[in-house]
């Protein structure tokens, strides 16, 4: 996986490694703290709420405007600074925010905000107000699934039979072999608790904070919109 990390210090982090926002998140890591004692505590890792680079207002006959700032501003930056909180009341310091959601025993708060935060950088990572670019995957995506529309109908039907809030995945598993599947809450492939672990390279969310306000109760049609503005060339860049 193509590793691009932000890092840097300032001074509100004094005590701490603030992970500048980045929507390709793959490691967040806290620095090397060689010169440091031995003895002293890690440092936690502070995540930041990433940008959506294409604005709330990219895609309003999809997801309208008042959703796109309601689930950024609220519901995601409430994850991040709960996570945040719960990383500090557990002292956990550095690691990748991968290696925080695979960990064997993952405390209720890291889990339910870890995964929030993960999981909605990835969903704004992975849309485009630009043009369907899905040449790039489209070799395995036909090995794996046999089509275009067959991917796109496996995923929309796994968000569609998530009972209760949830997410829908397109995933590549240790073996480099691509699948769908769903998760509830917000846990993620990537945590153990996870019936199939693979690393996501889609992730849809099914929560009604996604679409309700447009949709209400018709979760298939937003599901069938959404994956009208999947940037494909940006999922195809996150496989191994
Ligand atoms: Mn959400």
């Amino acid at each position: 996986m193509k590793k691009r990390t932000f890092l840097k210090r300032t001074a509100m982090a004094a005590t701490g490694v603030t992970v500048a926002p980045s929507l390709l998140f793959s490691s967040c890591k806290g620095e090397p703290k060689a010169a440091e004692p031995a003895a002293a505590a890690l440092a936690p890792v502070v995540f930041e709420l990433p940008e959506i680079p294409y604005g709330y207002n990219a895609f309003p006959e999809i997801i309208d405007a008042m959703t796109m700032e309601i689930h950024h501003s609220k519901h995601h930056q409430g994850y991040t600074n709960n996570l945040n909180a719960a990383l500090k009341e557990a002292g956990i310091g550095d690691k990748t925010l991968e290696e925080i959601l695979a960990m064997d025993t993952l405390p209720t708060a890291i889990r339910n905000n870890g995964g929030g935060y993960y999981n909605h950088n990835l969903y704004w990572d992975v849309l485009t107000p630009g043009e369907d670019t899905g040449s790039a995957i489209e070799p395995a995506v036909v090995e794996h699934f046999g089509s275009m529309e067959a991917l796109k109908n496996e995923l929309a039907e796994a968000g569609a039979r998530r009972f209760g809030s949830g997410w829908a995945w397109l995933c590549q598993d240790a073996d480099k072999k691509l699948f769908v599947c769903s998760t509830p809450n917000q846990d993620n492939p990537l945590m153990q608790v996870a019936e199939r672990r693979g690393t996501p390279l889609l992730g849809i969310d099914v929560w009604e904070h996604a679409y309700y306000l447009k949709y209400q109760n018709k979760r298939g049609e937003y599901l069938q919109n959404i994956l009208k503005i999947i940037n494909w060339q940006k999922v195809a860049s996150r496989m191994a």
